[in-house]
């Protein structure tokens, strides 16, 4: 049984068969298993959103810990932030053996301010930097132990005003969408009613639609169960999701202890369907499309950011995003990055050079200007000298030819007296 398939356009012989006896690789996934153990796993969550929409209980909510004090804790009021800051918080978490290092990052002043003009870009620059960060990390000689301190998640929280989005959230969201996994959320949805999330939540998808926002989405596979299918397409039914945040238990009418907020018509639970989807945000962010967010963020989202970048610095790209590692390729790519970077630097020094001998020029032709003027006045000055000078030897002359004449007309005047 042999198959021929194409591959970079050549055709190969693939022999298909089932093994009879036991060779051992289909212990694999229990290899990987191990080593996933071994290593741990990161993962780099951002939140966005106002103060007082609940940030801060919905993380510790997600992750059972009080991982991240409410803002009314953590800051006094005079501490808060003139412009959005960025703070970010991490945590080594196990759960059944499992390592997983949490990274929280946490956006204290977003949507604060009287003026929220480029609050998003804070925000957008930190997202970049971490994938230049990345992406020179990847560059260096040693590339055995990178840190991957990509943002793999934003959860973005909607205020649950129950009308849509206001030009704030559009504009912050068409900033992040192509930059990260986007997963929406509103924000304190006990305060809606049942009918009014259902309305706001359409609002929510048609605004969204009509600016072209992307979402994350769990992709779907050939190799889906039907299960796995049907619980990707109910987890999108539910974006975005109407969250309910409590990190206290309380006791319901019929004597459960819950995670919830108890009101005096009864108690809303974080952890049923019913009541909110909390438990569906977490399977999409925790407990079944992790990798995968971290996924999307490595092969497509930042796979992107690169080559934009990269081609932008002038090297072109292969347009497969992707492509193999061919080490000549990677060793050619770091060579044109490196050449690239001295061109820009030796561009700069240029630059500053040619701005300096242009400032030296100035200032000596200033001085040159401030001699002349100099030169100027002080020949202005003697001319002036001059002129008096010789206005002077005039007068003194003809004082002297009056002299004479009067002198001798004195002489004329003796001689006929006498
Ligand atoms: P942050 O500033 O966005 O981090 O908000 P906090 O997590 O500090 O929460 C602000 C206030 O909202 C606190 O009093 C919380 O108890 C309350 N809160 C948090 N989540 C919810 C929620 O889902 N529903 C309601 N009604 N209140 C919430």
């Amino acid at each position: 049984d042999t198959v021929d398939v194409l591959q970079n356009g050549s055709a190969t012989n693939v022999i298909r068969r089932k093994l009879t006896g036991f060779v051992g690789f289909s212990n694999l996934p229990i290899q990987w298993h191990r080593k996933s153990i071994r290593n741990g796993f990161n993962f780099n969550v951002m939140v966005v959103g106002e103060s007082g929409l609940g940030k801060s209980t919905l993380i510790s909510t997600l992750f059972n810990m009080p991982l991240y004090p409410p803002r009314s804790e953590k800051r006094p009021s005079a501490d808060i932030p003139k412009t959005v800051a960025i703070q970010s918080i991490s945590a080594d978490l196990e759960e059944g053996g499992v390592k997983l290092r949490l990274t929280v990052v946490d956006t204290p002043g977003f949507g604060d301010f009287v003026n929220n003009e480029d609050a998003w870009l804070p925000i957008v620059e930190n997202i970049e930097q971490r994938f230049d960060a990345y992406l020179e990390a990847e560059n260096k000689v040693n590339r055995a132990n990178i840190v991957d301190n990509r943002i793999h998640a934003v959860i973005y929280c909607i205020a649950p005003t129950g009308h849509s989005l206001r030009p704030l959230d559009i504009e912050v969201m068409t900033k992040l969408h192509n930059k990260v996994n986007l997963i929406p959320v509103i924000a304190k949805s006990d305060i809606l009613t049942d009918e009014e999330i259902i309305a706001f939540k359409a609002r929510i998808r048609a605004d969204l639609d009509y600016h072209k926002i992307n979402l994350f989405e769990t992709p779907r596979y050939e190799v889906d169960s039907d299960e796995t299918m049907e619980e990707k397409t109910s987890i999108i039914s539910k974006i975005p999701f109407a969250i309910v945040g409590a990190t206290s238990e309380v006791t319901t009418p019929d004597g459960r202890v819950v995670r919830g907020r108890k009101y005096p018509w009864g108690v809303v639970e974080v952890d049923n369907e019913d009541h909110c989807d909390f438990l569906k945000l977490r399977d999409m962010l925790v407990k079944n499309y992790m990798e995968e967010l971290k996924e999307y963020t490595n092969e497509i989202l930042y796979e992107n950011y690169r080559s934009a970048k990269l081609t932008a610095m002038g090297i072109s790209q292969d347009q497969s995003v992707f492509k193999e590692v061919n080490p000549t390729v990677r060793q050619e790519e770091e060579r044109a990055l490196h050449q690239a970077k001295l061109l820009k630097m030796e561009a700069e020094m240029r630059m500053v050079f040619q701005q300096k001998v242009a400032e030296k020029e100035q200032r000596l032709k200033q001085s040159e200007d401030e001699l002349f003027a100099r030169h100027r006045e002080m020949k202005e000055n003697l001319d002036k000298q001059r002129r008096e000078l010789e206005a002077k030897k005039s007068q003194i002359e003809s004082g002297r030819i009056y002299m004479s004449t009067e002198e001798k007309s004195r002489k004329k005047g003796f001689s006929l007296r006498s």
